[in-house]
């Protein structure tokens, strides 16, 4: 260690005399300075300060404009901006990383999970079967008419893509019932879980906060707490009266807080929100095993973030000013979760900017608000951030935290990274598209695809112009059939298709696997 280093972290005086050095006094080790700026967030600077603090460090915190963040001539240690940006930003570490929102929105994920679901059958049923809607209308319509039982009682819930805190969603029965005005949105219709597990006869879920700390290779971490945000209204099965009632099917806390019949409570385990780890005290109590819960929570969110991890990539080569190598970027997800009376765990969305706010709010009858602290929240979002801080700047795991997916993935999930297999090949050839940014493949790197992987002597029998006319047909099945190129879905789509016509009786995952490396060694020969 260097005498400067020495003195940086221990507050002594180093002094030479006759070529010797003494030390002259020693005091407490020194405490690292971080300098932080803040920017449009929800998030409350003493929660940041404090957490650092508890953590050992000296802060100095700096609530800005983006701006003056941006044109900062000093990097900071750590910047926390409430908006989703990809302007560079001169900081070590950054609580966003690029692109992520998109591949959280509730199309692409739920296009992201049925596509695993149809590889793996059985592995990935922990979201609600669902539809991307309009693109998969028609085959919503199949399924709801040709169902045979529980004709009778199954419901769906229609959520707009991009909507969040409840925003334009309802529960129907038909496909008749959609309204006109949803189908020119993107929107999800998903089984409607009619079966939750109650407490006190609420309907509730649960938000957990899962830390993505890098995304190439992905690391992520689940925080153990969360909040538990109870429905105000009794629960009941849907029925055709009572489906508009949405204080009793709706957990957002964004819609029962007007309600008069909300909660608001100091204790961890009352009101209408509560702690997660009350929740589970609570379950324990009632001899339920709470650890089988956790550990398929934690599955879910592994296998979500594998689905989500290259989608977020690829979608990254849009972002033509972020300078990822310079700063860390890192990223705290909301993942809501619903257990149904079984105890099964669902997956109902990622929220890519959680809400951090430690307060809570009343409405009066005028609807005139009031603010107030929430201690509920700020325990259960002081505990995600600290937890999440300490992961970043120590390199440690607290106890508030539990690893979900490192550098090193079993062997028995590896075939799990097949979407990351994919998404290395497609990003081969998005260079050599005619489109000279972005995250689409043009007519001319689907062409080049198809020589330089040698698919037409892989599949003997098909033709360029098959080729070309199974491109112009996956496209117009996509969501983004206006762009004519193919987004990474889309090319997804595609290779399995090839997959299944070279081999056709092997498993979907096995097909893909064996034409995907077939792809890639004559890649490799093609560019010896
Ligand atoms: P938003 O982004 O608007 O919050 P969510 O997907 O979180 O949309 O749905 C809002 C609420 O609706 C959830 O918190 C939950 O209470 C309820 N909900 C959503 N999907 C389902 C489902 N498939 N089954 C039962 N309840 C659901």
């Amino acid at each position: 260690m260097t005498l400067s280093e020495i003195q940086e972290i221990a507050e002594v005086d180093i002094i030479s005399s006759n070529g010797t050095l003494k030390v002259r006094s020693t005091t407490k080790p020194k405490k690292k300075k971080v300098r932080v700026y803040l920017t449009r967030t929800s998030l409350p600077s003493y929660l940041l300060t404090e957490s650092l603090k508890e953590l050992g460090f000296k802060v100095d915190l700096i609530e800005s404009s983006f701006l003056l963040a941006a044109h900062s001539k000093t990097k900071c240690d750590l910047l926390w901006c409430g908006c989703d940006t990809d302007e560079a930003v001169p900081a070590k570490l950054q609580n966003r990383i690029p692109a992520m929102k998109f591949a959280c929105r509730k199309g692409p994920m739920c296009q992201l999970v049925n596509l695993m679901h149809e590889l793996f059958p059985g592995h990935f049923t922990f979201l609600p079967l669902s539809w991307p809607i309009p693109s998969q209308y028609a085959a919503f319509c199949h399924y709801a008419f040709t169902q045979q039982e529980p004709k009778t009682t199954q419901y769906y819930i229609l959520k707009p893509d991009e909507g969040s805190q409840g925003d334009g969603i309802y529960l129907f029965k038909s496909p008749m019932d959609i309204t006109q005005g949803t189908m020119s949105r993107n929107c999800v219709v998903q089984h409607y879980i009619h079966n939750p597990l109650l407490i006190e006869n609420y309907k509730f879920d649960f938000r957990l906060y899962v830390l993505i700390s890098k995304l190439d290779p992905l690391e992520a971490y689940l925080c153990k707490e969360g909040l538990a945000r109870f429905c105000t209204e009794k629960y009941e099965k849907p029925n055709t009266k009572n489906i508009g009632k949405s204080y009793m099917h709706l957990t957002n806390y964004s819609l029962n807080k007007y309600s008069s019949d909300f909660v608001r409570s100091e204790e961890d385990s009352e009101g209408s929100k509560r702690t997660v780890t009350s929740v589970m005290k609570t379950l324990e109590m009632l001899g339920h095993n709470t650890d089988k819960i956790w550990a398929s929570i934690i599955d879910i969110v592994f296998k979500t973030l594998i689905c989500i991890a290259p989608l977020t990539k690829v979608e990254q080569l849009n972002l033509e000013n972020i300078k990822l190598n310079s700063t860390h970027h890192f990223h705290l997800l909301g993942f809501d979760i619903l257990l149904d009376e079984d105890l099964n765990p669902f997956l109902l969305e990622i929220n890519g900017f959680p809400s951090m706010r430690t307060d809570s709010e009343i409405y009066d009858s005028l609807m005139q608000k009031t603010t107030i602290p929430s201690p509920v929240d700020e325990k259960v979002k002081k505990t995600a951030l600290k937890g999440a801080l300490h992961i970043l700047f120590k390199h440690k795991v607290d106890e508030s935290y539990c690893p979900v997916v490192g550098p090193e993935i079993p062997d028995e999930r590896k075939p799990y990274l097949i979407f990351e297999d994919c998404r290395k090949l497609f990003t081969l050839f998005l260079k050599k598209s005619t489109l000279r940014k972005g995250s689409m493949l043009g007519s001319s790197g689907f062409r080049s695809f198809i020589r330089s992987c040698k698919v037409l002597q892989i599949i003997p029998g098909v033709t360029n112009a098959d080729m070309d006319l199974l491109y112009i047909n996956i496209i117009q099945q996509s969501d983004q059939s206006s762009q004519k190129c193919l987004s990474f879905l889309s090319f997804y789509r595609l290779l399995l298709t090839l997959a299944i016509k070279k081999f056709p009786d092997a498993p979907k995952y096995e097909s893909l696997k064996q034409f995907v490396d077939l792809c890639f060694a004559n890649y490799t020969i093609c560019n010896k």
